[in-house]
């Protein structure tokens, strides 16, 4: 029996265990892939006070060594089962069942698809959901990046030392990235490293064994315009993880999980942080602030309840 389970182990998670640790509470940490979540596939990170600029990956490992060295456990496997309304906790995994006196949901957010004909056939084979993961594949190639936000953004700024040529497909000419990183891509515009298609939305994906071309539409003049392109990369943006435990749990329209100001969601016991949970700004600085938080009720609520 833990004190505390957590599922998921971005920032939110490693802080939420750091100061459960440190409050000499018993932490488990359950984990799909590996510790850093969203973070891991960040490349460089420059607004995450203490640090002016550092790589997503080596921040993740400081807080996840951090928390170790404190004494979590961690187990790398998927829930299959939240049972959540006992006072004790029970979360199934493909490596058994975990009993806790509370639960942490860290789950963050997964990938949103284009939802366009063929992605599936060719995720992996040409189709990518993280280019820092991936961008290495790519060397001296053509890709195209699509989306708006920030991350569309810093996808493009890693692959323009790799590849020969980005296109950025964007389904309007206004973005939501950052104006300071929009600069930047324009650098890379006027020598030709970065072409924008703006306007535009990807109609259908296209090749043999591997992706080979797309065809957008302009939503202005409707003319299609095909790109040949040796990859694709999706950065439309994330949807929270929650569908296993969306019947249990209040939610918001979007699946994000609703909470009070100290994390606390309709189940009593169970909380939530990060980008799983509703709110306005997903930073990793937001992020490892809901884990203080929800650590610190938890500290009170196990004093009081067991
Ligand atoms: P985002 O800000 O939600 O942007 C998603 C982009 O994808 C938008 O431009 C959106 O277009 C477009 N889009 C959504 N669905 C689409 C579809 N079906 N087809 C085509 N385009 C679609 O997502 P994000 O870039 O992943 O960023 C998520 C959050 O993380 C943001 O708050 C961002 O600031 C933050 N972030 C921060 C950093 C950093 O500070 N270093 C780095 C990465 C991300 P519309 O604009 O037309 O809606």
């Amino acid at each position: 029996m833990y004190d505390i389970i957590i599922v998921g182990g971005g920032p939110a998670g490693l802080t939420a265990s750091i100061y459960a640790l440190r409050a000499k509470k018993s932490v488990l940490l359950i984990e799909r892939y590996m510790p850093g979540g969203q973070v891991v596939q960040t490349g460089k990170i420059e607004n995450y006070p203490g640090f002016k600029s550092i790589d997503g990956m080596e921040l993740s490992n400081l807080m996840f060594e951090q928390a170790s060295d404190l004494g979590l456990e961690t187990i790398y496997s998927d829930v299959i089962e939240y049972d959540i309304n006992s006072k004790i906790k029970k979360i199934k995994t493909y490596d058994g069942t975990f009993e806790s006196k509370t639960l942490v949901l860290a789950m963050g957010a997964v990938a949103r698809q284009l939802d366009v004909e063929n992605e599936k056939k060719y995720i992996g084979k040409g189709i990518s959901y993280c280019a820092t993961c991936d961008g290495n594949f790519y060397k001296d190639k053509v890709v195209a990046v699509v989306g708006g936000g920030n991350t569309s953004f810093e996808d493009c700024l890693y692959l323009a030392d790799i590849v020969s040529k980005i296109y950025l497909i964007h389904r309007r000419d206004e973005f939501r990235g950052d104006v300071h990183t929009l600069q930047k891509l324009k650098e890379y515009e006027k020598n030709g490293k970065i072409e924008f298609v703006l306007n535009s939305v990807v109609k259908s994906l296209n090749g043999d064994d591997k992706l080979r071309s797309v065809v957008v539409e302009n939503k202005l003049d409707k003319k299609e315009r095909e790109i040949v392109i040796d990859g694709l990369f999706v950065a439309i943006g994330r949807r929270p993880d929650t569908n296993l435990i969306q019947d249990k749990i209040n939610l918001d329209e979007n699946g994000y999980i609703l909470t009070d100001e100290n994390m606390r969601t309709n189940v009593e016991g169970v909380y939530a942080i990060g980008d799983v949970r509703q709110k306005r700004l997903r930073q990793i600085v937001t992020a490892c602030s809901d884990g203080a938080i929800a650590s610190v009720d938890i500290i009170d609520y196990i004093s009081k309840n067991f």
